[in-house]
């Protein structure tokens, strides 16, 4: 798929959105990705997938690992199209665990996949608990790159499907909330 039929794809199903978003920083954006209305549809979702397991299937993983929420559908789904175990970490306080019974085995090469990449933080908390088990992480991907390809995370090769930039504002400098335009907070 071209990068505009994807783009095309994301704004029918609304998981690209248009508008004035309160993000949890804080800050303000024009635009928003929520993959939830992606996943909701499991033949896009395939779709999209298919478009990253041939870059994901060279790094011959074992294990897909996703953060929950938005990497247990993608995780599962591209496991599913390498052929290979999906499991999921979720929050334990301020980190990431592994629990009901998930176990990565020194044998297993894991690669960790997310819905969308804007810091990295929750991509790193499962990368330190990849490397608190004996496995081997291989690599990190993500459906959607919002770091315009600026983030790394531990020498591993970073795939994403496409980046999309989403520009945001500090409150008192967003010009949406200057035009008047009602604040939305997407995830509610
Ligand atoms: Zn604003």
């Amino acid at each position: 798929m071209k990068k505009a039929e994807i783009l095309t794809l994301l704004t029918n199903l609304h998981v690209l959105r248009e508008g004035h978003f309160l993000l949890t920083s804080g800050r303000h954006s024009d635009r928003f990705l929520l993959c939830s209305q992606l996943t909701m549809h499991p033949d896009s979702t395939e779709l999209l997938i298919q478009e990253l397991a041939p870059r994901v299937a060279a790094l011959k993983p074992t294990v897909i690992l996703g953060p929950a929420m938005g990497g247990v559908i993608l995780a599962y789904e591209l496991a599913r199209a390498l052929g290979c175990r999906a499991m999921f970490a979720e929050k334990d306080g301020e980190k990431m665990a592994m629990k009901r019974g998930f176990v990565l085995t020194e044998e297993d090469r894991v690669v960790i996949i997310e819905d969308a990449v804007s810091t990295g933080g929750s991509i790193r908390k499962v990368v330190d608990v990849v490397q608190q088990s004996p496995s081997t992480l291989v690599g990190v991907a993500a459906l959607f790159d919002r770091t315009a390809g600026q983030v790394q995370f531990e020498g591993v090769p970073f795939i994403s499907l496409m980046e999309i930039e989403i520009t945001s504002y500090e409150p008192d400098q967003c010009p949406l909330c200057q035009a008047n335009h009602p604040l939305v907070k997407p995830k509610s």
